[in-house]
């Protein structure tokens, strides 16, 4: 297969970056489970004890692994209430997907409640995380790199953008393929929104039990960090059909970084307060738990708010809910929205999003950094996402994206960036 040639930007920082995250993503992972759960709790600094291989390695945490990936799979084969086009490929083609994940998430609930009532002692995974992290970190190396072979014999159109660069240690950490596939099985959007995520509130719910069996009772706090990310779980597969149009199915091509991001670093690493308030319990009283609720809400408002109303425009411009907002045309046909939600700033919907990783935190107190890493690395992690947006906007719209930025100047944070 052609490479794309040195005319593609690299992004990341090139090969040497992709070989640096490459091995940071994975050492933060780890660094962060250890963190949880020391006695010191240091964001910054080694974590005490180092564990052995044997502490990681364990063919029963393989296992589980291997039977919660099969799971999610037949779930997703399960006839869906709806299947949903994706955006116009390259071949002009486009691609089909089933709208069940919500289904998915109801089932896994149904099942694993009716575990729990027949005595599974779920609250045992919480002792198992290092060696569950480990199995998913190798399986993430392996199913990269079938990844990368599958994409040697893959039609030129089904290439991505990015990483086609040649360099095998580049498009290995991309990902070449844009969505490979076996038949009708979606590999990229399986992954996108269905292990990873529930497997990560099933986590946070592992933690409530095992604090619930150690003190009693789950904490106020625990209890928070438990529901708000179970609502922000469920909205994501609740509109699951708005992932079609987000840049990691359009753009990014699905190797390393996507795969090790949706089913190892979602489950273990968005699960760090739950995991922080285990190991270290923290005073929260209502008036204190109800602020907090306040900030969540009102970050949920701008965030579904805005996503909802870009959604919408872009499937039915003349839906009354948005026909009425002010826009400006691209020499594409589409048109920009520049009232409402996207006329506040560039990216309200990560404003939102950041907004609510602050409520996920503060029930954690301020005692520590540590529950602190998500918001810390949310920020990051949005700040480039925003400039990778603004880079293929600029590409796509030209002189309408200028229009668009002088119109509204501030990209997430209005009147400060
Ligand atoms: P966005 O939903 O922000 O989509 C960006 C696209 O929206 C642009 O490429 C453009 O595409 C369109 N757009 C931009 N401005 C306008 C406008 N003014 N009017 C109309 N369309 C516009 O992208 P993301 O995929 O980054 O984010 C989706 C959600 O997922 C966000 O809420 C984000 O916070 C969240 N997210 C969460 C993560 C997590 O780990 N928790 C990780 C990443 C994202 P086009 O014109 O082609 O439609």
């Amino acid at each position: 297969m052609a490479p794309q040639g040195p005319q593609a930007p690299l992004e990341f920082g090139g090969p040497l970056g992709a070989a640096a995250m490459l091995l940071l993503l994975p050492a933060t992972m780890f660094h962060l489970l250890l963190a949880a759960r020391s006695e010191p709790a240091r964001l910054l600094g080694p974590p005490p004890d180092l564990p052995g291989l044997a502490a990681l390695w364990s063919p029963r945490a393989l296992l589980l692994l291997l039977t919660w990936l099969g799971l999610q799979a037949a779930l997703y084969l399960l006839p869906a209430r709806k299947v949903a086009e994706g955006l116009e490929l390259k071949d002009k083609s486009r691609l089909r997907y089933p709208i069940n994940g919500f289904q998915a998430l109801v089932l896994t609930a149904l099942l694993v409640g009716l575990g729990v009532s027949v005595g599974l002692p779920l609250g045992a995974l919480s002792e198992m995380l290092l060696p569950l992290a480990f199995a998913a970190t190798l399986s993430t190396f392996f199913f990269s790199l079938l990844l990368y072979i599958k994409a040697q014999v893959a039609p030129a159109s089904a290439l991505a953008p990015g990483g086609n660069s040649g360099n095998p240690i580049y498009d290995f950490f991309l990902g070449r393929e844009l969505n490979p596939r076996i038949g009708s099985f979606d590999f990229k959007y399986f992954c996108e929104l269905r292990p990873g995520l529930i497997g990560w509130v099933l986590i946070n719910l592992a933690l409530l039990l095992q604090e619930t069996e150690l003190r009693g009772s789950p904490s106020l706090a625990m209890g928070l960090v438990n529901g708000f990310q179970l609502l922000y779980v469920g909205d994501a597969l609740w509109h699951e059909e708005a992932v079609l149009t987000t840049m990691d199915i359009t753009h990014d091509g699905f190797g390393f970084m996507l795969v090790f991001g949706d089913l190892a670093w979602v489950p273990f690493t968005y699960s760090l307060q739950a995991q922080f308030l285990l190991h270290h319990p923290q005073p929260l009283g209502w008036p204190m738990a109800s602020v907090i609720c306040l900030i969540n809400a009102a970050g949920y408002y701008i965030f579904r708010g805005a996503n909802s109303q870009k959604n919408t425009f872009r499937k039915n411009p003349s839906d009354p809910s948005v026909a009425g907002l002010e826009t400006i045309p691209t020499a594409t046909g589409r048109r920009l929205l520049v009232s409402g939600w996207w006329g506040m700033v560039r990216h309200p919907n990560y404003l939102g999003d950041l907004i609510m990783a602050l409520a996920w935190s503060l029930p954690c107190g301020v005692s520590h950094l540590l529950p602190y890493f998500y918001l810390l690395y949310f920020t990051v992690l949005l700040v480039h996402r925003e400039a990778r947006d603004e880079r293929q906007c600029l590409q796509k719209y030209g002189r309408a994206w200028h229009e668009y930025c002088q119109r509204v100047p501030y990209r997430i944070l209005p009147y400060v960036y």
